[in-house]
């Protein structure tokens, strides 16, 4: 089954460094899928997480769904690995003077042009789908990003309040926090006890994706943080049973390589949920298709090629491919791997 080129329809499952990243390989891979059949590509579907968001200052962050249309349009920073490249910073240093915002979450200028456009076209009534495919316009990014629901439901960190001061009792103080004030502020050092999207029992799935995944050949869940990404996006109700139910092979890209993050903090979020921080662990979270779980296979790194078996055994076929995204080309070249996963 395939599209109108004959190329695989593809939908990324996606946060924002480790999704953004994977899902310009994606991009890369098709095009040249496309090329060797003279084929203009059907653009493919990203599915961003949106837990991350939160209101600051009066304008709405979309901090992933950003991290991947800067990323498709070029205008990244790379180097700093977030926000807009050659930005500035005069508006934020204003807003430390009024004592606004945190003091601690930078926000360039060009960034909040972008805040403050979807915040105004929120206030007019659009939805966030609606203001997201506005902002697309602006440039070709050969892919249609969509949130994941169109509901505000901002993840929530419950922290130990003892562990910040080591040697207290345990446990008995709960404090609640915006993520990213935990990630941002705390660089995560605070013990989280449970993450939470208030409300997103409620949600439903933002109109095009559980359609976008029904129609799939392929499912790409990208190597990103499994809990405070993808995590969220499966928590909206209906995508977990859309991914269940879809014809479409849905292969999982490890962020986990060698018993280590790669980037960020990731290994404390999958402590608090209770799994391990090793490639098999993860896809054991995720769980195979062929038993109540999401994946039909599941790549890791050379250096993981041991568990193999183990993955093996729960029923997800493993697949060892290099799974570092150095640059452009090896981000390539693991989305090429990933879409060949699926076809078995
Ligand atoms: P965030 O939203 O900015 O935190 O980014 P994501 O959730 O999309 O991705 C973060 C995760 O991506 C990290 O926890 C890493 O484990 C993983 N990651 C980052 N870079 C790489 C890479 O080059 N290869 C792989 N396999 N995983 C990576
Ligand atoms: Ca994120």
């Amino acid at each position: 089954m395939t599209g109108r080129t004959g190329l695989p329809r593809v939908v990324v499952l996606a946060g924002g460094v480790g999704g953004s990243k994977f899902s310009l390989g994606v991009r890369t891979a098709l095009n040249r899928r496309a090329d060797a059949e003279a084929a203009a590509p059907d653009p493919f579907t990203i599915v961003a997480n949106t837990g991350d968001d939160l209101w600051l200052s009066g304008v709405r962050l979309q901090p992933d769904v950003d991290s991947i249309v800067y990323a498709l349009a070029g205008v990244n920073d790379t180097v700093r690995g977030w926000g807009r490249a050659g930005d500035s910073e005069r508006v934020n240093h204003e807003l430390q003077q009024w004592g606004a915002g945190w003091p601690w979450f930078t926000l360039g200028d060009l960034d909040l042009g972008t805040h403050l456009a979807r915040t105004g076209w929120l206030r007019e009534g659009l939805t966030p789908t609606q203001v997201l495919e506005r902002m697309s316009a602006r440039w070709p990014l050969g892919a249609r990003v969509l949130p994941m629901t169109d509901a505000e439901v901002d993840s929530i960190v419950t922290v130990s309040d003892s562990s910040a001061s080591a040697g207290d009792l345990d446990g008995d103080i709960e404090r609640p926090m915006h993520f990213q004030e935990w990630w941002t502020r705390h660089r995560a050092a605070l013990r989280p006890l449970r993450f939470d999207n208030p409300g997103i029992g409620a949600a439903v799935a933002a109109p095009g994706v559980l359609d976008a995944i029904a129609q799939a050949d392929v499912v790409l869940i990208a190597p990103s943080n499994p809990v405070v990404s993808i995590g969220p996006i499966l928590a909206v109700p209906g995508i977990r049973a859309g991914l269940r139910a879809t014809p479409a092979r849905v292969v999982g890209v490890s962020p986990i390589i060698g018993g280590q993050v790669v980037r960020g903090m990731a290994d404390v979020c999958l402590t608090a949920i209770g799994v391990e921080t090793t490639a098999a662990a993860v896809a054991a979270h995720y769980g195979a298709r062929s038993s109540e779980g999401l994946l039909d296979s599941w790549l890791i790194a050379e250096e993981d090629a041991a568990s193999a078996a183990e993955i093996g055994r729960l029923g997800i076929r493993p697949v060892v491919a290099p799974l570092w995204m150095r640059d452009a080309a090896t981000s390539a070249e693991l989305a090429e791997a990933a879409l060949r996963a699926a076809e078995f």
